[in-house]
């Protein structure tokens, strides 16, 4: 008879690129990047801000902010519950003040593993509320962005997220203060048009997904063949619609630089 060997899902994880078994523990000092083959695992919010803030600085806020079913739509409970559990977050962003290179600074990361990191009423509010956090302690703001877009179970009241967090950065602007947006995969729908693409100095991560919609949609609606890769990080980059790429593991630093870059040259420092 066939012996079969259980992999214990706590030490190993296969790699969706080139298919190997990897140990956990090399893939997390790697920063979740395969060594074999480079491939770029998800970041979870709590994973990101380790990865950011400089250590034990994270405070979080606003954590007990939880999603309603205000439309009633049929299941959302359910799936509320089921991503909470999944992601041991209440909602699909996690906020906080940290420092960045010794710099206090807001951060906002979203998730992607909770509802695909859909902007509901909650996240709309908490984006909000940092930026108004923001403009009360007089600092910057960093945004890391990983999502879906809307979150269609809360229909219109979803949608006019995109109004509010617009128009709350907007605000936080006029402060002076610098607000840096991350784009990481994948950053789509309804935050990629709103909160962002607002940012003073955008960057993307390598080879991260950035788009509005899925090019089969943009496929039909204006009835052409689109370029290859037209959503990548790197795409545009060269068509200017992101500032810089950075790998992952430059993240840290190169954030910390555009941080003091921007505070000294707008007279903060
Ligand atoms: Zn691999």
């Amino acid at each position: 008879m066939k012996k079969t060997v259980q992999i214990p899902k706590e030490i190993f994880e296969t790699c969706p690129g080139c298919n190997k078994i990897l140990l956990k523990k090399e893939l997390f000092e790697n920063n979740k990047i395969c060594p074999k083959c480079g491939y770029i695992f998800r970041l979870t919010a709590w994973e990101r801000i380790e990865l950011l803030v400089d250590k034990n600085s994270f405070k979080e806020l606003y954590r007990n902010y939880t999603s309603k079913n205000i439309l009633g739509f049929p299941e959302y409970d359910a799936k509320l519950k089921e991503s909470k559990e999944k992601s041991k977050l209440n909602e699909a962003c996690v906020c906080g003040i940290c420092t960045i290179d010794n710099i206090k600074t807001i951060l906002v990361v979203l998730d992607f593993n909770f509802l695909g990191g859909s902007m509901g009423s909650v996240v709309g509010e908490k984006v909000t509320l940092c930026f108004e956090k923001a403009t009360k302690l007089k600092v910057p703001i960093v945004i890391v962005s990983a999502s879906g877009g809307a979150r269609m179970q809360e229909g219109i009241m979803s949608l006019m997220q995109m109004a509010k967090t617009s128009a709350a950065c907007a605000k936080f602007k006029k402060t002076g203060l610098p607000y840096i947006s991350i784009l990481t995969d994948p950053t789509t729908g309804g935050v990629t048009a709103s909160f962002a693409m607002l940012g003073d100095i955008i960057i993307a991560e390598t080879k991260a997904l950035i788009g509005f919609a899925g090019p089969r949609v943009i496929e039909q609606t204006i009835k052409q063949k689109l370029p290859e890769g037209f959503q990548s990080a790197e795409f545009l980059l060269e068509h200017g619609f992101v500032d810089m790429v950075v790998e992952r593991k430059d993240m840290k630093r190169i954030l910390g630089l555009v941080l003091h870059h921007c505070l000294r040259n707008r007279n903060f420092l």
